[in-house]
């Protein structure tokens, strides 16, 4: 339902708790959110309320990263329960990915990631992203490579947002019939960028944005800036624009 990512000098789970605070409006049954810190990732997730993951984010703090990534969920493949919650990871537990909207071949994709050893650990249709990310990465070591990958093989309409703990200054979105949003911002000096279902969850940080295309990947780097490409990685063009509105 609602997504958030971020990837910076500040520490990423407070800006992502905030972002999905300024998104509660739409209406959401559990919450849920991810760092990178320490080499690998951190995750916590939880039914209900927004209170209920900050209640438990209390009681087991998550280390602080710099890049992370969260979700406001409204279930369609699943019950509200904590384990269908996103953000959700691969068995080995270097991949997290968050996705608004449903993925339409995920039987199939399940049986096959099953036969080939994963193990599934949801009732989501979300689930088979993570497992689909982590081989694809392991075999072209490039995140944005492997999110055109999955989502060549994907139908349904989307909005992704993943990241590696084998690649920590870098979060990637995806989109497909599903809005996602770049924000951009100075931060430290070394830039920061956010990600976003909707302006409104980035706009007390930075004004500048670019909404993504039909069918692009996007790749936020740390201090490198941002590239767009559709599903085949072909670039296209990024224009920014100023949110002049009180979102
Ligand atoms: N289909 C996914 C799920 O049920 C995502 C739902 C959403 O858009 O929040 O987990």
């Amino acid at each position: 339902c609602g997504i958030v990512g971020y990837v910076g000098g500040r520490s990423a789970l407070d800006v992502v708790l905030a972002g999905l605070q300024r998104l509660e409006y739409r209406g959401y049954d559990s919450a849920g959110a991810a760092v990178l810190a320490d080499g690998g990732i951190a995750a916590a997730r939880k039914a209900g309320k927004l209170a209920n993951l900050q209640k438990e984010l209390a009681e087991r703090p998550l280390p602080t990263g710099q890049a992370g990534i969260g979700h406001t969920r409204w279930a369609t493949h699943g019950g509200p329960t904590d384990g269908n919650a996103h953000p959700h990871l691969d068995n080995a537990g270097r991949v997290a990915v968050v996705h608004n909207g449903i993925i339409e071949n995920f039987a199939a994709l399940r049986t096959e990631l099953t036969a080939r050893g994963h193990e599934l650990t949801s009732e989501t249709d979300t689930e088979t992203v993570a497992h689909l990310l982590a081989e694809s990465f392991s075999s072209c070591g490039d995140l944005a490579e492997a999110m055109r990958q999955v989502c060549r093989r994907l139908e349904g309409a989307f909005t992704l947002v993943a990241m590696h703990a084998d690649d920590p200054g870098t979060v990637v979105g995806a989109r497909r019939n599903s809005p996602l949003v770049v924000g951009v911002g100075g931060g430290d000096g070394d830039g920061e960028y956010f990600l976003a279902s909707d302006v409104a969850a980035f706009i007390d940080h930075t004004r500048d944005a670019v909404e993504l295309g039909q069918n692009q990947v996007v790749e936020l780097r740390r201090g490198g800036g941002i590239t767009v490409t559709d599903f085949e990685g072909a670039p296209a063009d990024v224009r920014t624009f100023h949110v002049d509105w009180d979102a």
